[in-house]
Protein backbone atom coordinates (compact mmCIF):
# COMPACT_ATOMS: atom_id res chain seq x y z
CA UNK A 1 0.00 0.00 0.00
CA UNK A 2 1.51 3.42 -0.58
CA UNK A 3 -1.30 5.71 -0.16
CA UNK A 4 -3.53 6.63 2.18
CA UNK A 5 -7.14 4.82 2.61
CA UNK A 6 -10.08 6.45 3.20
CA UNK A 7 -12.82 4.76 5.32
CA UNK A 8 -13.68 7.47 7.27
CA UNK A 9 -16.44 9.74 8.21
CA UNK A 10 -14.94 13.67 7.86
CA UNK A 11 -18.52 15.37 8.87
CA UNK A 12 -17.02 16.58 12.25
CA UNK A 13 -15.71 19.89 11.30
CA UNK A 14 -12.42 19.45 12.93
CA UNK A 15 -9.47 16.89 13.14
CA UNK A 16 -10.54 15.89 16.98
CA UNK A 17 -14.26 15.33 16.49
CA UNK A 18 -13.19 13.30 13.06
CA UNK A 19 -11.04 11.06 15.54
CA UNK A 20 -13.96 10.37 18.07
CA UNK A 21 -15.97 9.22 14.55
CA UNK A 22 -13.88 6.73 13.62
CA UNK A 23 -15.67 4.27 15.86
CA UNK A 24 -18.39 4.25 13.60
CA UNK A 25 -22.16 2.99 14.12
CA UNK A 26 -21.92 3.77 18.32
CA UNK A 27 -25.25 3.16 19.03
CA UNK A 28 -25.11 -0.51 17.32
CA UNK A 29 -24.26 -3.32 18.98
CA UNK A 30 -21.63 -3.66 16.51
CA UNK A 31 -19.86 -0.36 16.16
CA UNK A 32 -17.39 -0.42 13.05
CA UNK A 33 -13.52 0.69 13.44
CA UNK A 34 -11.92 2.18 11.11
CA UNK A 35 -8.28 2.72 13.06
CA UNK A 36 -8.12 -0.91 11.86
CA UNK A 37 -4.36 -1.18 12.37
CA UNK A 38 -1.44 1.54 12.85
CA UNK A 39 -1.10 2.16 8.72
CA UNK A 40 -5.18 3.14 9.15
CA UNK A 41 -4.07 5.60 12.31
CA UNK A 42 -1.37 6.98 9.48
CA UNK A 43 -3.58 7.37 6.90
CA UNK A 44 -6.54 9.14 9.25
CA UNK A 45 -3.81 11.85 10.66
CA UNK A 46 -2.59 12.22 7.05
CA UNK A 47 -6.25 12.84 5.38
CA UNK A 48 -7.36 14.80 8.58
CA UNK A 49 -4.10 17.18 7.42
CA UNK A 50 -2.34 16.07 10.78
CA UNK A 51 0.81 15.36 9.77
CA UNK A 52 2.36 16.15 6.30
CA UNK A 53 2.30 13.01 3.25
CA UNK A 54 6.24 12.43 3.55
CA UNK A 55 6.10 11.63 7.18
CA UNK A 56 2.93 9.72 6.57
CA UNK A 57 4.90 7.85 3.80
CA UNK A 58 7.66 6.74 5.97
CA UNK A 59 5.58 6.05 8.97
CA UNK A 60 3.62 3.80 6.85
CA UNK A 61 6.28 1.52 6.38
CA UNK A 62 6.68 0.65 10.24
CA UNK A 63 5.30 -2.12 11.94
CA UNK A 64 6.11 -4.40 15.20
CA UNK A 65 4.89 -3.90 18.78
CA UNK A 66 5.92 -0.45 19.23
CA UNK A 67 3.07 0.57 16.19
CA UNK A 68 0.69 -1.71 17.61
CA UNK A 69 1.00 0.11 20.97
CA UNK A 70 0.49 3.35 19.58
CA UNK A 71 -2.93 2.40 18.12
CA UNK A 72 -3.83 0.65 21.17
CA UNK A 73 -3.08 4.66 22.45
CA UNK A 74 -4.59 6.16 20.04
CA UNK A 75 -8.24 4.62 20.27
CA UNK A 76 -7.95 4.86 24.09
CA UNK A 77 -7.23 8.47 23.43
CA UNK A 78 -10.49 8.37 21.41
CA UNK A 79 -12.58 6.88 23.92
CA UNK A 80 -11.57 9.63 26.37
CA UNK A 81 -12.29 12.21 23.80
CA UNK A 82 -15.72 10.82 23.25
CA UNK A 83 -16.55 10.25 27.56
CA UNK A 84 -16.07 14.12 27.37
CA UNK A 85 -17.81 15.24 24.34
CA UNK A 86 -20.98 13.47 25.58
CA UNK A 87 -20.35 15.06 28.51
CA UNK A 88 -20.11 18.31 27.41
CA UNK A 89 -23.36 17.72 24.85
CA UNK A 90 -25.65 16.62 27.55
CA UNK A 91 -24.52 19.30 30.02
CA UNK A 92 -23.03 17.11 32.58
CA UNK A 93 -20.06 17.40 34.47
CA UNK A 94 -16.63 16.19 32.63
CA UNK A 95 -14.55 13.71 34.18
CA UNK A 96 -11.91 14.31 35.55
CA UNK A 97 -9.94 11.28 34.90
CA UNK A 98 -10.83 11.52 31.24
CA UNK A 99 -8.67 15.01 31.14
CA UNK A 100 -5.90 13.73 33.04
CA UNK A 101 -5.26 10.70 30.74
CA UNK A 102 -5.68 13.19 27.68
CA UNK A 103 -3.15 15.17 29.57
CA UNK A 104 -0.64 12.95 29.52
CA UNK A 105 -0.90 12.24 25.96
CA UNK A 106 -0.70 15.68 25.48
CA UNK A 107 2.29 16.50 27.44
CA UNK A 108 3.72 13.68 25.41
CA UNK A 109 3.22 15.40 22.29
CA UNK A 110 4.83 18.02 23.26
CA UNK A 111 7.78 16.65 24.20
CA UNK A 112 8.04 15.21 20.84
CA UNK A 113 8.24 18.69 19.26
CA UNK A 114 11.13 20.66 18.32
CA UNK A 115 12.17 24.24 16.91
CA UNK A 116 14.39 24.47 14.47
CA UNK A 117 15.83 26.86 12.43
CA UNK A 118 15.75 27.02 8.40
CA UNK A 119 17.49 28.97 5.51
CA UNK A 120 19.46 32.66 5.83
CA UNK A 121 16.82 34.08 6.77
CA UNK A 122 16.69 31.95 9.83
CA UNK A 123 12.56 31.31 9.93
CA UNK A 124 12.01 29.12 13.23
CA UNK A 125 9.88 25.82 12.38
CA UNK A 126 8.14 23.90 14.60
CA UNK A 127 8.16 20.12 13.66
CA UNK A 128 8.93 16.79 15.15
CA UNK A 129 12.11 15.99 17.06
CA UNK A 130 12.31 12.73 15.49
CA UNK A 131 10.67 12.46 12.55
CA UNK A 132 10.59 8.58 12.26
CA UNK A 133 9.21 7.76 15.81
CA UNK A 134 5.67 5.23 15.50
CA UNK A 135 4.43 8.08 17.73
CA UNK A 136 4.13 10.24 15.36
CA UNK A 137 0.28 9.86 14.23
CA UNK A 138 -0.93 9.76 18.56
CA UNK A 139 1.23 12.79 19.49
CA UNK A 140 -0.64 14.59 16.13
CA UNK A 141 -4.57 13.52 17.55
CA UNK A 142 -3.45 14.85 20.99
CA UNK A 143 -2.58 18.15 19.61
CA UNK A 144 -5.77 17.91 17.61
CA UNK A 145 -7.15 17.23 20.87
CA UNK A 146 -5.97 20.19 23.12
CA UNK A 147 -6.71 22.60 20.25
CA UNK A 148 -10.42 21.06 20.75
CA UNK A 149 -10.60 21.21 24.05
CA UNK A 150 -9.03 24.46 24.65
CA UNK A 151 -9.70 26.77 21.33
CA UNK A 152 -12.90 25.99 20.17
CA UNK A 153 -16.87 27.05 21.50
CA UNK A 154 -18.02 23.68 23.39
CA UNK A 155 -21.93 25.30 22.62
CA UNK A 156 -21.10 24.86 18.91
CA UNK A 157 -20.14 20.58 19.22
CA UNK A 158 -23.69 18.42 18.12
CA UNK A 159 -24.81 15.56 18.18
CA UNK A 160 -26.20 14.58 14.83
CA UNK A 161 -30.27 14.88 15.12
CA UNK A 162 -30.68 11.23 13.70
CA UNK A 163 -31.83 8.68 16.51
CA UNK A 164 -29.31 5.84 15.45
CA UNK A 165 -26.37 8.73 14.84
CA UNK A 166 -24.46 9.42 17.25
CA UNK A 167 -21.72 11.09 15.06
CA UNK A 168 -20.72 14.78 16.41
CA UNK A 169 -19.38 17.38 14.34
CA UNK A 170 -18.86 21.75 15.10
CA UNK A 171 -21.80 23.64 13.74
CA UNK A 172 -19.81 26.36 11.68
CA UNK A 173 -23.18 27.05 10.21
CA UNK A 174 -23.78 31.13 10.56
CA UNK A 175 -27.02 30.53 11.95
CA UNK A 176 -26.04 27.76 14.26
CA UNK A 177 -29.05 25.20 13.27
CA UNK A 178 -27.09 22.44 11.80
CA UNK A 179 -29.12 19.40 12.86
CA UNK A 180 -27.23 16.23 10.73
CA UNK A 181 -23.78 15.14 10.28
CA UNK A 182 -24.63 14.90 7.06
CA UNK A 183 -27.40 15.96 4.82
CA UNK A 184 -26.83 13.21 2.52
CA UNK A 185 -26.90 10.47 4.95
CA UNK A 186 -28.82 11.31 8.01
CA UNK A 187 -30.76 14.29 6.75
CA UNK A 188 -32.09 12.83 3.97
CA UNK A 189 -33.49 9.58 6.02
CA UNK A 190 -34.65 11.35 9.00
CA UNK A 191 -36.64 13.86 7.20
CA UNK A 192 -38.36 10.89 4.83
CA UNK A 193 -38.86 8.97 8.04
CA UNK A 194 -40.37 12.20 9.80
CA UNK A 195 -42.44 12.41 6.60
CA UNK A 196 -43.71 8.86 6.64
CA UNK A 197 -44.92 9.02 10.40
CA UNK A 198 -46.77 12.08 9.83
CA UNK A 199 -49.22 10.76 6.73
CA UNK A 200 -49.24 7.73 8.57
ZN1 LIG B 1 -25.81 11.24 11.37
Amino acid sequence: MTGPTNPFDWSGGHPALDLVNTLDERPSDAPIETLTAYGALVSFTELAGLIEPSAAKRLRSLGGPACTRVIRRARELREHLYTIVGAIHDGLSVPQNDLDAIAVEVRRAHAARALTATGASSAIISGWRLPTSPEIPVHACALAIEDLLLSTDHSRIHKCGAADCEVYFIDTSKAHRRQWCSMKNCGNREKQRRWRSAVE
